[in-house]
């Protein structure tokens, strides 16, 4: 294990007026470019058919995103209202959810069946016995983060389509649709948290973005800087020496911690490996979030593919 604190606040951060706040991923390419990042890590990998499933179920998530039907999006005054008192237009708490991402769920079902080992396939049985109300429960209890209330088995299929539903709306209404938000660590689009955050590279080279777990959404905030508390004191950054866990070789994901909250979140590196994904790579590197457990620190944000403990899914 090793532990260096790299950056002060703004060290290398251009001017706050010439950093773009929002980045979106292209609409045509995200699900599928996961799918192909899950493949290659998991040549090799431990957890080799798990990452292979998941990569199937992202490329059905895109299928789902291509023929994703219209449905009611925030008008322009909304927009206007939400920029001016800093609120997520789409907040998972408060937007009216649209009944098509049940629709969504019922494609991406149909599709990763035939890619599903045999404990997948009792559960998407589950799922497709359940009615549209329970449907919506289960997707509240989810939105909300109330795992109790959760069949965690079914959580990254149900996660799968609401991700489509909300990343079909963040990319529809694009990047200028959006503002700073009043609570800087939640998503300015649908007030989710984030999975992680990524470096970039490009035209946004070396400014840190939090990644939406839910809406793939990417907002600007500071390196060196909680992304939980924004504290700027004992931050840390952890990995695993080696590169013996896939995704982390090259130092390309790291664990960025806070002593002040007690939290962690993982970092990746687009300059380490241009094809690092938020949520590809964090799968595909549970053993840092066990050594992070092992040190006492929890995870500030959900990955909706990954409901159980760590350990679980090992
Ligand atoms: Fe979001
Ligand atoms: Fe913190």
């Amino acid at each position: 294990m090793s532990s260096t604190t790299i950056l002060q606040p703004g060290e290398i951060e251009r001017p706050a007026g010439d950093i773009p706040y929002i980045y979106l991923p292209t609409r045509s390419a995200v699900y599928h470019d996961r799918a192909a990042r899950l493949r290659t890590l998991a040549q090799g990998h431990s957890m080799r058919d798990f990452l292979l499933f998941m990569a199937a179920l992202c490329e059905t998530q895109q299928d789902a995103l291509n023929n994703f039907p219209a449905v009611p999006l925030p008008d322009a005054s909304r927009l206007n209202q939400c920029r001016e008192h800093g609120m997520p237009p789409l907040s998972v708490q408060s937007w009216p959810r649209d009944p098509a991402w049940q629709q969504a769920l019922t494609t991406i079902l149909a599709r990763v069946k035939q890619h599903a080992p045999p404990a997948s396939q009792a559960t998407i049985a589950r799922i497709e016995k359940m009615d549209s109300a329970a449907l919506e429960k289960l997707a509240d209890a989810l939105l909300r983060s109330d795992y109790e209330q959760v069949d965690l088995a079914t959580a990254p299929l149900v996660a799968s389509a609401l991700q489509v539903y909300w990343t079909h709306m963040s990319t529809s209404l694009g990047v200028h649709a959006f503002s700073r938000n009043g609570v800087g660590n939640l998503c300015p689009a649908c007030a989710s948290p984030p999975v992680a955050s990524v470096v970039r590279i490009g035209g946004e080279q070396g400014l840190r973005y939090l990644c939406c777990s839910l809406c793939e959404t990417q907002w600007h905030m500071v390196r060196a800087k909680c992304s939980n508390c924004e504290s700027t004191k004992d931050i840390g950054y952890y990995s695993i020496k080696g590169g013996s866990v896939k995704g982390s070789f090259g130092g390309a994901v790291k664990a960025e911690s806070c002593d002040e909250c007690g939290s962690y979140l993982k970092i990746v590196y687009m300059d380490k490996d241009p094809h690092v994904d938020p949520v590809a790579d964090d799968l595909a590197t549970l053993a840092l979030d066990l050594m992070m457990d092992e040190n006492g620190k929890s995870r500030s944000g959900p990955n909706l593919f990954l409901m159980t403990a760590p350990e679980a899914a090992i």
